[in-house]
């Protein structure tokens, strides 16, 4: 099979037979062989009614329906584990992402090489309270990941071959850094299309101002892990011992210093008096307990069950 679309969708009953005669449209145009996985994220709404009279009227149609709404991250970790196809498209039910994009995405996965491609949309037709943010965002998520060419992380239109959905994890929401994650496995040829986008058509976004804080919590989340995710010692355990060693040779000091002014004959006042003393005594504790997280965090990541999880490309 050629294509996988991935559809998540939360309350979108409106768009979906639209967006279904569409694709099917753009699909049979190309003469692609396809599937169609709409991920039903806990909709109070008829769209499951509505996908399983889609699936009624064509077998390309599949469906996921979850007991109550998880989020967007959950429906597309699903969706992956479904896909069949040689390359995976993921897009949003809103009709805000447009099909007409699929042959060209499918074409730069195949032809050109990329490991994943995501969609840019580059004159957005969203409100300003979404769109300036969103700068900002994806300003500190190519700084922090690395990956310099990507202009919009979270747009919902994404292609990926399908190597690179069946070997990463989704969670949480970390929908947000799907290319993060992928670089982090090893897929680094990742690459951007300018894309059609619309204005949603039918319903409300079901993401608030809130996503900025999330999202910038799990980017630190994400970079943290990704550098000491399976030695946290190396950072919990320098810093502690400096802070250690610091306080350890303050408290020296400190403690000579009286001595020598006791036995000079000048005058000298109790060690516990020094502000000093307090502040490389803290330090001492504080290094103390760093070097116990990063300590445990060791013993934790030993027993990781994926602390031994590699991505092996070839083997002869
Ligand atoms: N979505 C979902 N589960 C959720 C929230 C959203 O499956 O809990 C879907 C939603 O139906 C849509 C896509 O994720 O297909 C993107 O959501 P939305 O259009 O609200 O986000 P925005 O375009 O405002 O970023
Ligand atoms: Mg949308």
């Amino acid at each position: 099979m050629d294509i996988s679309v991935i559809i998540p969708l939360y309350n979108e009953e409106e768009s979906l037979p639209e967006l279904h005669a569409w694709i099917q449209r753009v699909m049979n145009e190309n003469g692609f062989s396809y599937e169609v996985i709409f991920v039903n994220d806990g909709s109070t709404d008829r769209s499951w009614q509505v996908i399983e009279k889609l699936a009624e009227e064509s077998d390309r149609v599949k469906g996921i329906k979850f007991r109550r709404n998880y989020g967007k991250s959950p429906a597309l970790f699903c969706g992956f584990e479904k896909a069949q196809g040689d390359v995976v498209i993921t897009m949003d039910a809103d009709l805000q992402d447009s099909p007409d994009e699929i042959p060209e995405l499918y074409r730069m996965i195949t032809r050109d090489g990329y490991d994943l491609v995501s969609g840019y949309k580059k004159k957005r037709y969203d409100p300003l309270s979404k769109t300036l943010p969103t700068k900002l965002f994806n300003a500190t998520a190519r700084a922090v990941s690395g990956i310099k060419n990507l202009h919009d992380f979270n747009c919902g239109l994404k292609a990926y071959r399908r190597d690179v959905v069946k070997n990463i994890e989704v969670y949480g929401e970390m929908h947000r850094y799907i290319p993060y994650l992928a670089k982090n496995a090893g897929f680094g040829k990742i690459g951007e299309k300018v894309v059609q986008h619309q204005a949603r058509k039918y319903g409300t976004t079901k993401f608030g101002l809130n996503r900025f804080v999330n999202g910038y919590l799990d980017l630190i989340s994400l970079w943290f892990l990704s550098k000491f995710g399976v030695k946290p010692m190396h950072i919990f355990g320098f810093l502690g011992s400096l802070m250690f060693v610091f306080g350890f040779i303050a408290v020296v000091y400190i403690g000579l210093h009286k001595l020598y002014a006791m036995y000079s004959g000048q005058p000298y006042i109790l060690v516990t008096d020094s502000p000093y003393f307090y502040l490389a005594l803290t330090t001492m504790i504080l290094g103390t307990q760093l070097f116990l997280a990063g300590f445990l965090g060791e013993m934790i990541a030993r027993n990781a069950p994926e602390r031994n999880n590699y991505q092996i490309e070839k083997e002869l």
